[in-house]
């Protein structure tokens, strides 16, 4: 057997390499996992086993169930006040496949795609994969790791034609204020881009508000706003992603996965036309509870030696800065992981401005996070 050249010597992510070694050892408290600690709520797991009695056992609409996108259209109408119809929604296998449809549908070889530094990494392979070049903005913490105007004007070259922004952000926390999302949407339509809006945090906004992209005048045609169920519904394992945009582009995109994936799973998606309609309370009692967890680990970090973090202002995620302790963020997760059995991610593995911070996921329970902290204190008390 003879392996593509290209993924001959091809190595895990940073991030994966961490999960492979968690597996295989005990007594590990991980914080590392960007997945809600939370089972799927019983009615829903009811909403899906009552349409498979129905009958609904067969292959979906490839574009996704009318009523599901449906549901999609009025959750986000009534959250986030972003106005579609279900023909300008699409249903994709977890919200990982969406960026990657639309990369797919909108590039050409060598057309560039600025991604906004430390993010979710598979977005750099998904823009090659698309033939695309992947450029980087990095951003700084100095500025809450928000994108600047003058570095965004700098990356931009005639062949820019995406920037995917993610707020708020997977590994940062960072939400990015209206103000300065409307100084991003004049540097869009002046540079005549097309924004890919990951919005799948959305729910979990602690300081500020979440803006939809797509609501900013003038950014609707230049928005395809990204969203799932794996964070807001604690729907992970069912693969639920979706997409909001240009009907044009919505079609091409449904054309690509028909030869990908043909469709979303049907249970899966009537599962989430009935959480779309009726979790709304549930959203915020969890909300409430991440809060708590981040505001205690928040507190903790900051009495440690040598480190210092910011309160999230959104998503699950804390991203404590660990450069006085003179470790390069890879070899503090490794160390910090065989001393003190403590999983978190490098900062690096989501780009080189990352590097100097952990990720740190408050996706377990305060009994966890406490037993957590006091080991990661212990460890740099050395
Ligand atoms: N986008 C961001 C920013 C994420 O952090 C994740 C998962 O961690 C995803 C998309 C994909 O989520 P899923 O495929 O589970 O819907």
């Amino acid at each position: 057997m003879k392996l593509a050249d290209r993924y001959r010597t091809a190595q895990p992510s940073g991030m994966v390499k961490i999960f492979q070694a968690i597996e295989k050892m005990d007594g590990v408290l991980n914080l590392s996992i960007g997945e809600p600690d939370f089972d799927t709520e019983h009615d829903i797991i009811d909403a899906a086993a009552k349409a498979a009695k129905e009958g609904f056992t067969h292959y979906p609409p490839l574009q996704g169930f009318p009523d599901t996108r449906a549901a999609v259209c009025d959750y986000w109408k009534r959250h986030h006040n972003l106005d579609c119809a279900p023909e300008e929604v699409l249903m994709t296998v977890g919200g990982i496949q969406t960026p990657n449809l639309a990369m797919q549908a909108m590039l050409n070889p060598g057309d560039e795609v600025v991604l906004v530094e430390p993010c979710f990494s598979p977005y750099f392979i998904q823009a090659t994969d698309s033939g695309g070049v992947p450029v980087s903005l990095t951003t700084r913490e100095e500025n809450g790791f928000a994108p600047t105007i003058e570095d965004l004007e700098r990356v931009i070259t005639p062949r820019t034609k995406i920037l995917l922004l993610n707020s708020p952000c997977n590994p940062t926390g960072r939400v990015i204020p209206r103000k300065q999302l409307e100084e991003i949407a004049a540097v869009v339509a002046k540079h005549d881009l097309f924004v890919l809006s990951d919005e799948i945090y959305e729910a979990l906004i602690y300081q500020g508000e979440h803006v939809s992209f797509a609501t900013l005048p003038g950014m609707r045609e230049r928005t395809l706003m990204m969203g799932g169920m794996s964070k807001s519904h604690c729907m992970t394992g069912w693969r639920v992603g979706y997409a909001i945009g240009p009907a044009e582009l919505i079609r091409v995109m449904t054309m690509i996965a028909t030869s990908r994936t043909y469709g979303l799973n049907t249970l899966a998606q009537k599962a989430t036309s009935y959480a779309l309609a009726n979790h709304d309370a549930k959203l915020i009692e969890r909300k409430k509870i991440f809060a708590e967890r981040m505001d205690y680990v928040v507190k903790r970090l900051n009495n440690m030696k040598n480190v210092t973090c910011a309160p999230a202002q959104g998503a699950f995620y804390l991203f404590p800065n660990i450069k006085k302790t003179g470790f390069k963020s890879e070899e503090f997760v490794w160390k910090l992981l065989e001393n003190a059995r403590v999983a978190t991610i490098p900062g690096s593995a989501f780009g080189t401005s990352g590097e100097g911070y952990l990720r740190i996921a408050c996706t377990q329970s305060i009994e966890v996070l406490i037993q957590a902290m006091d080991k990661m204190e212990g460890f740099l008390k050395g």
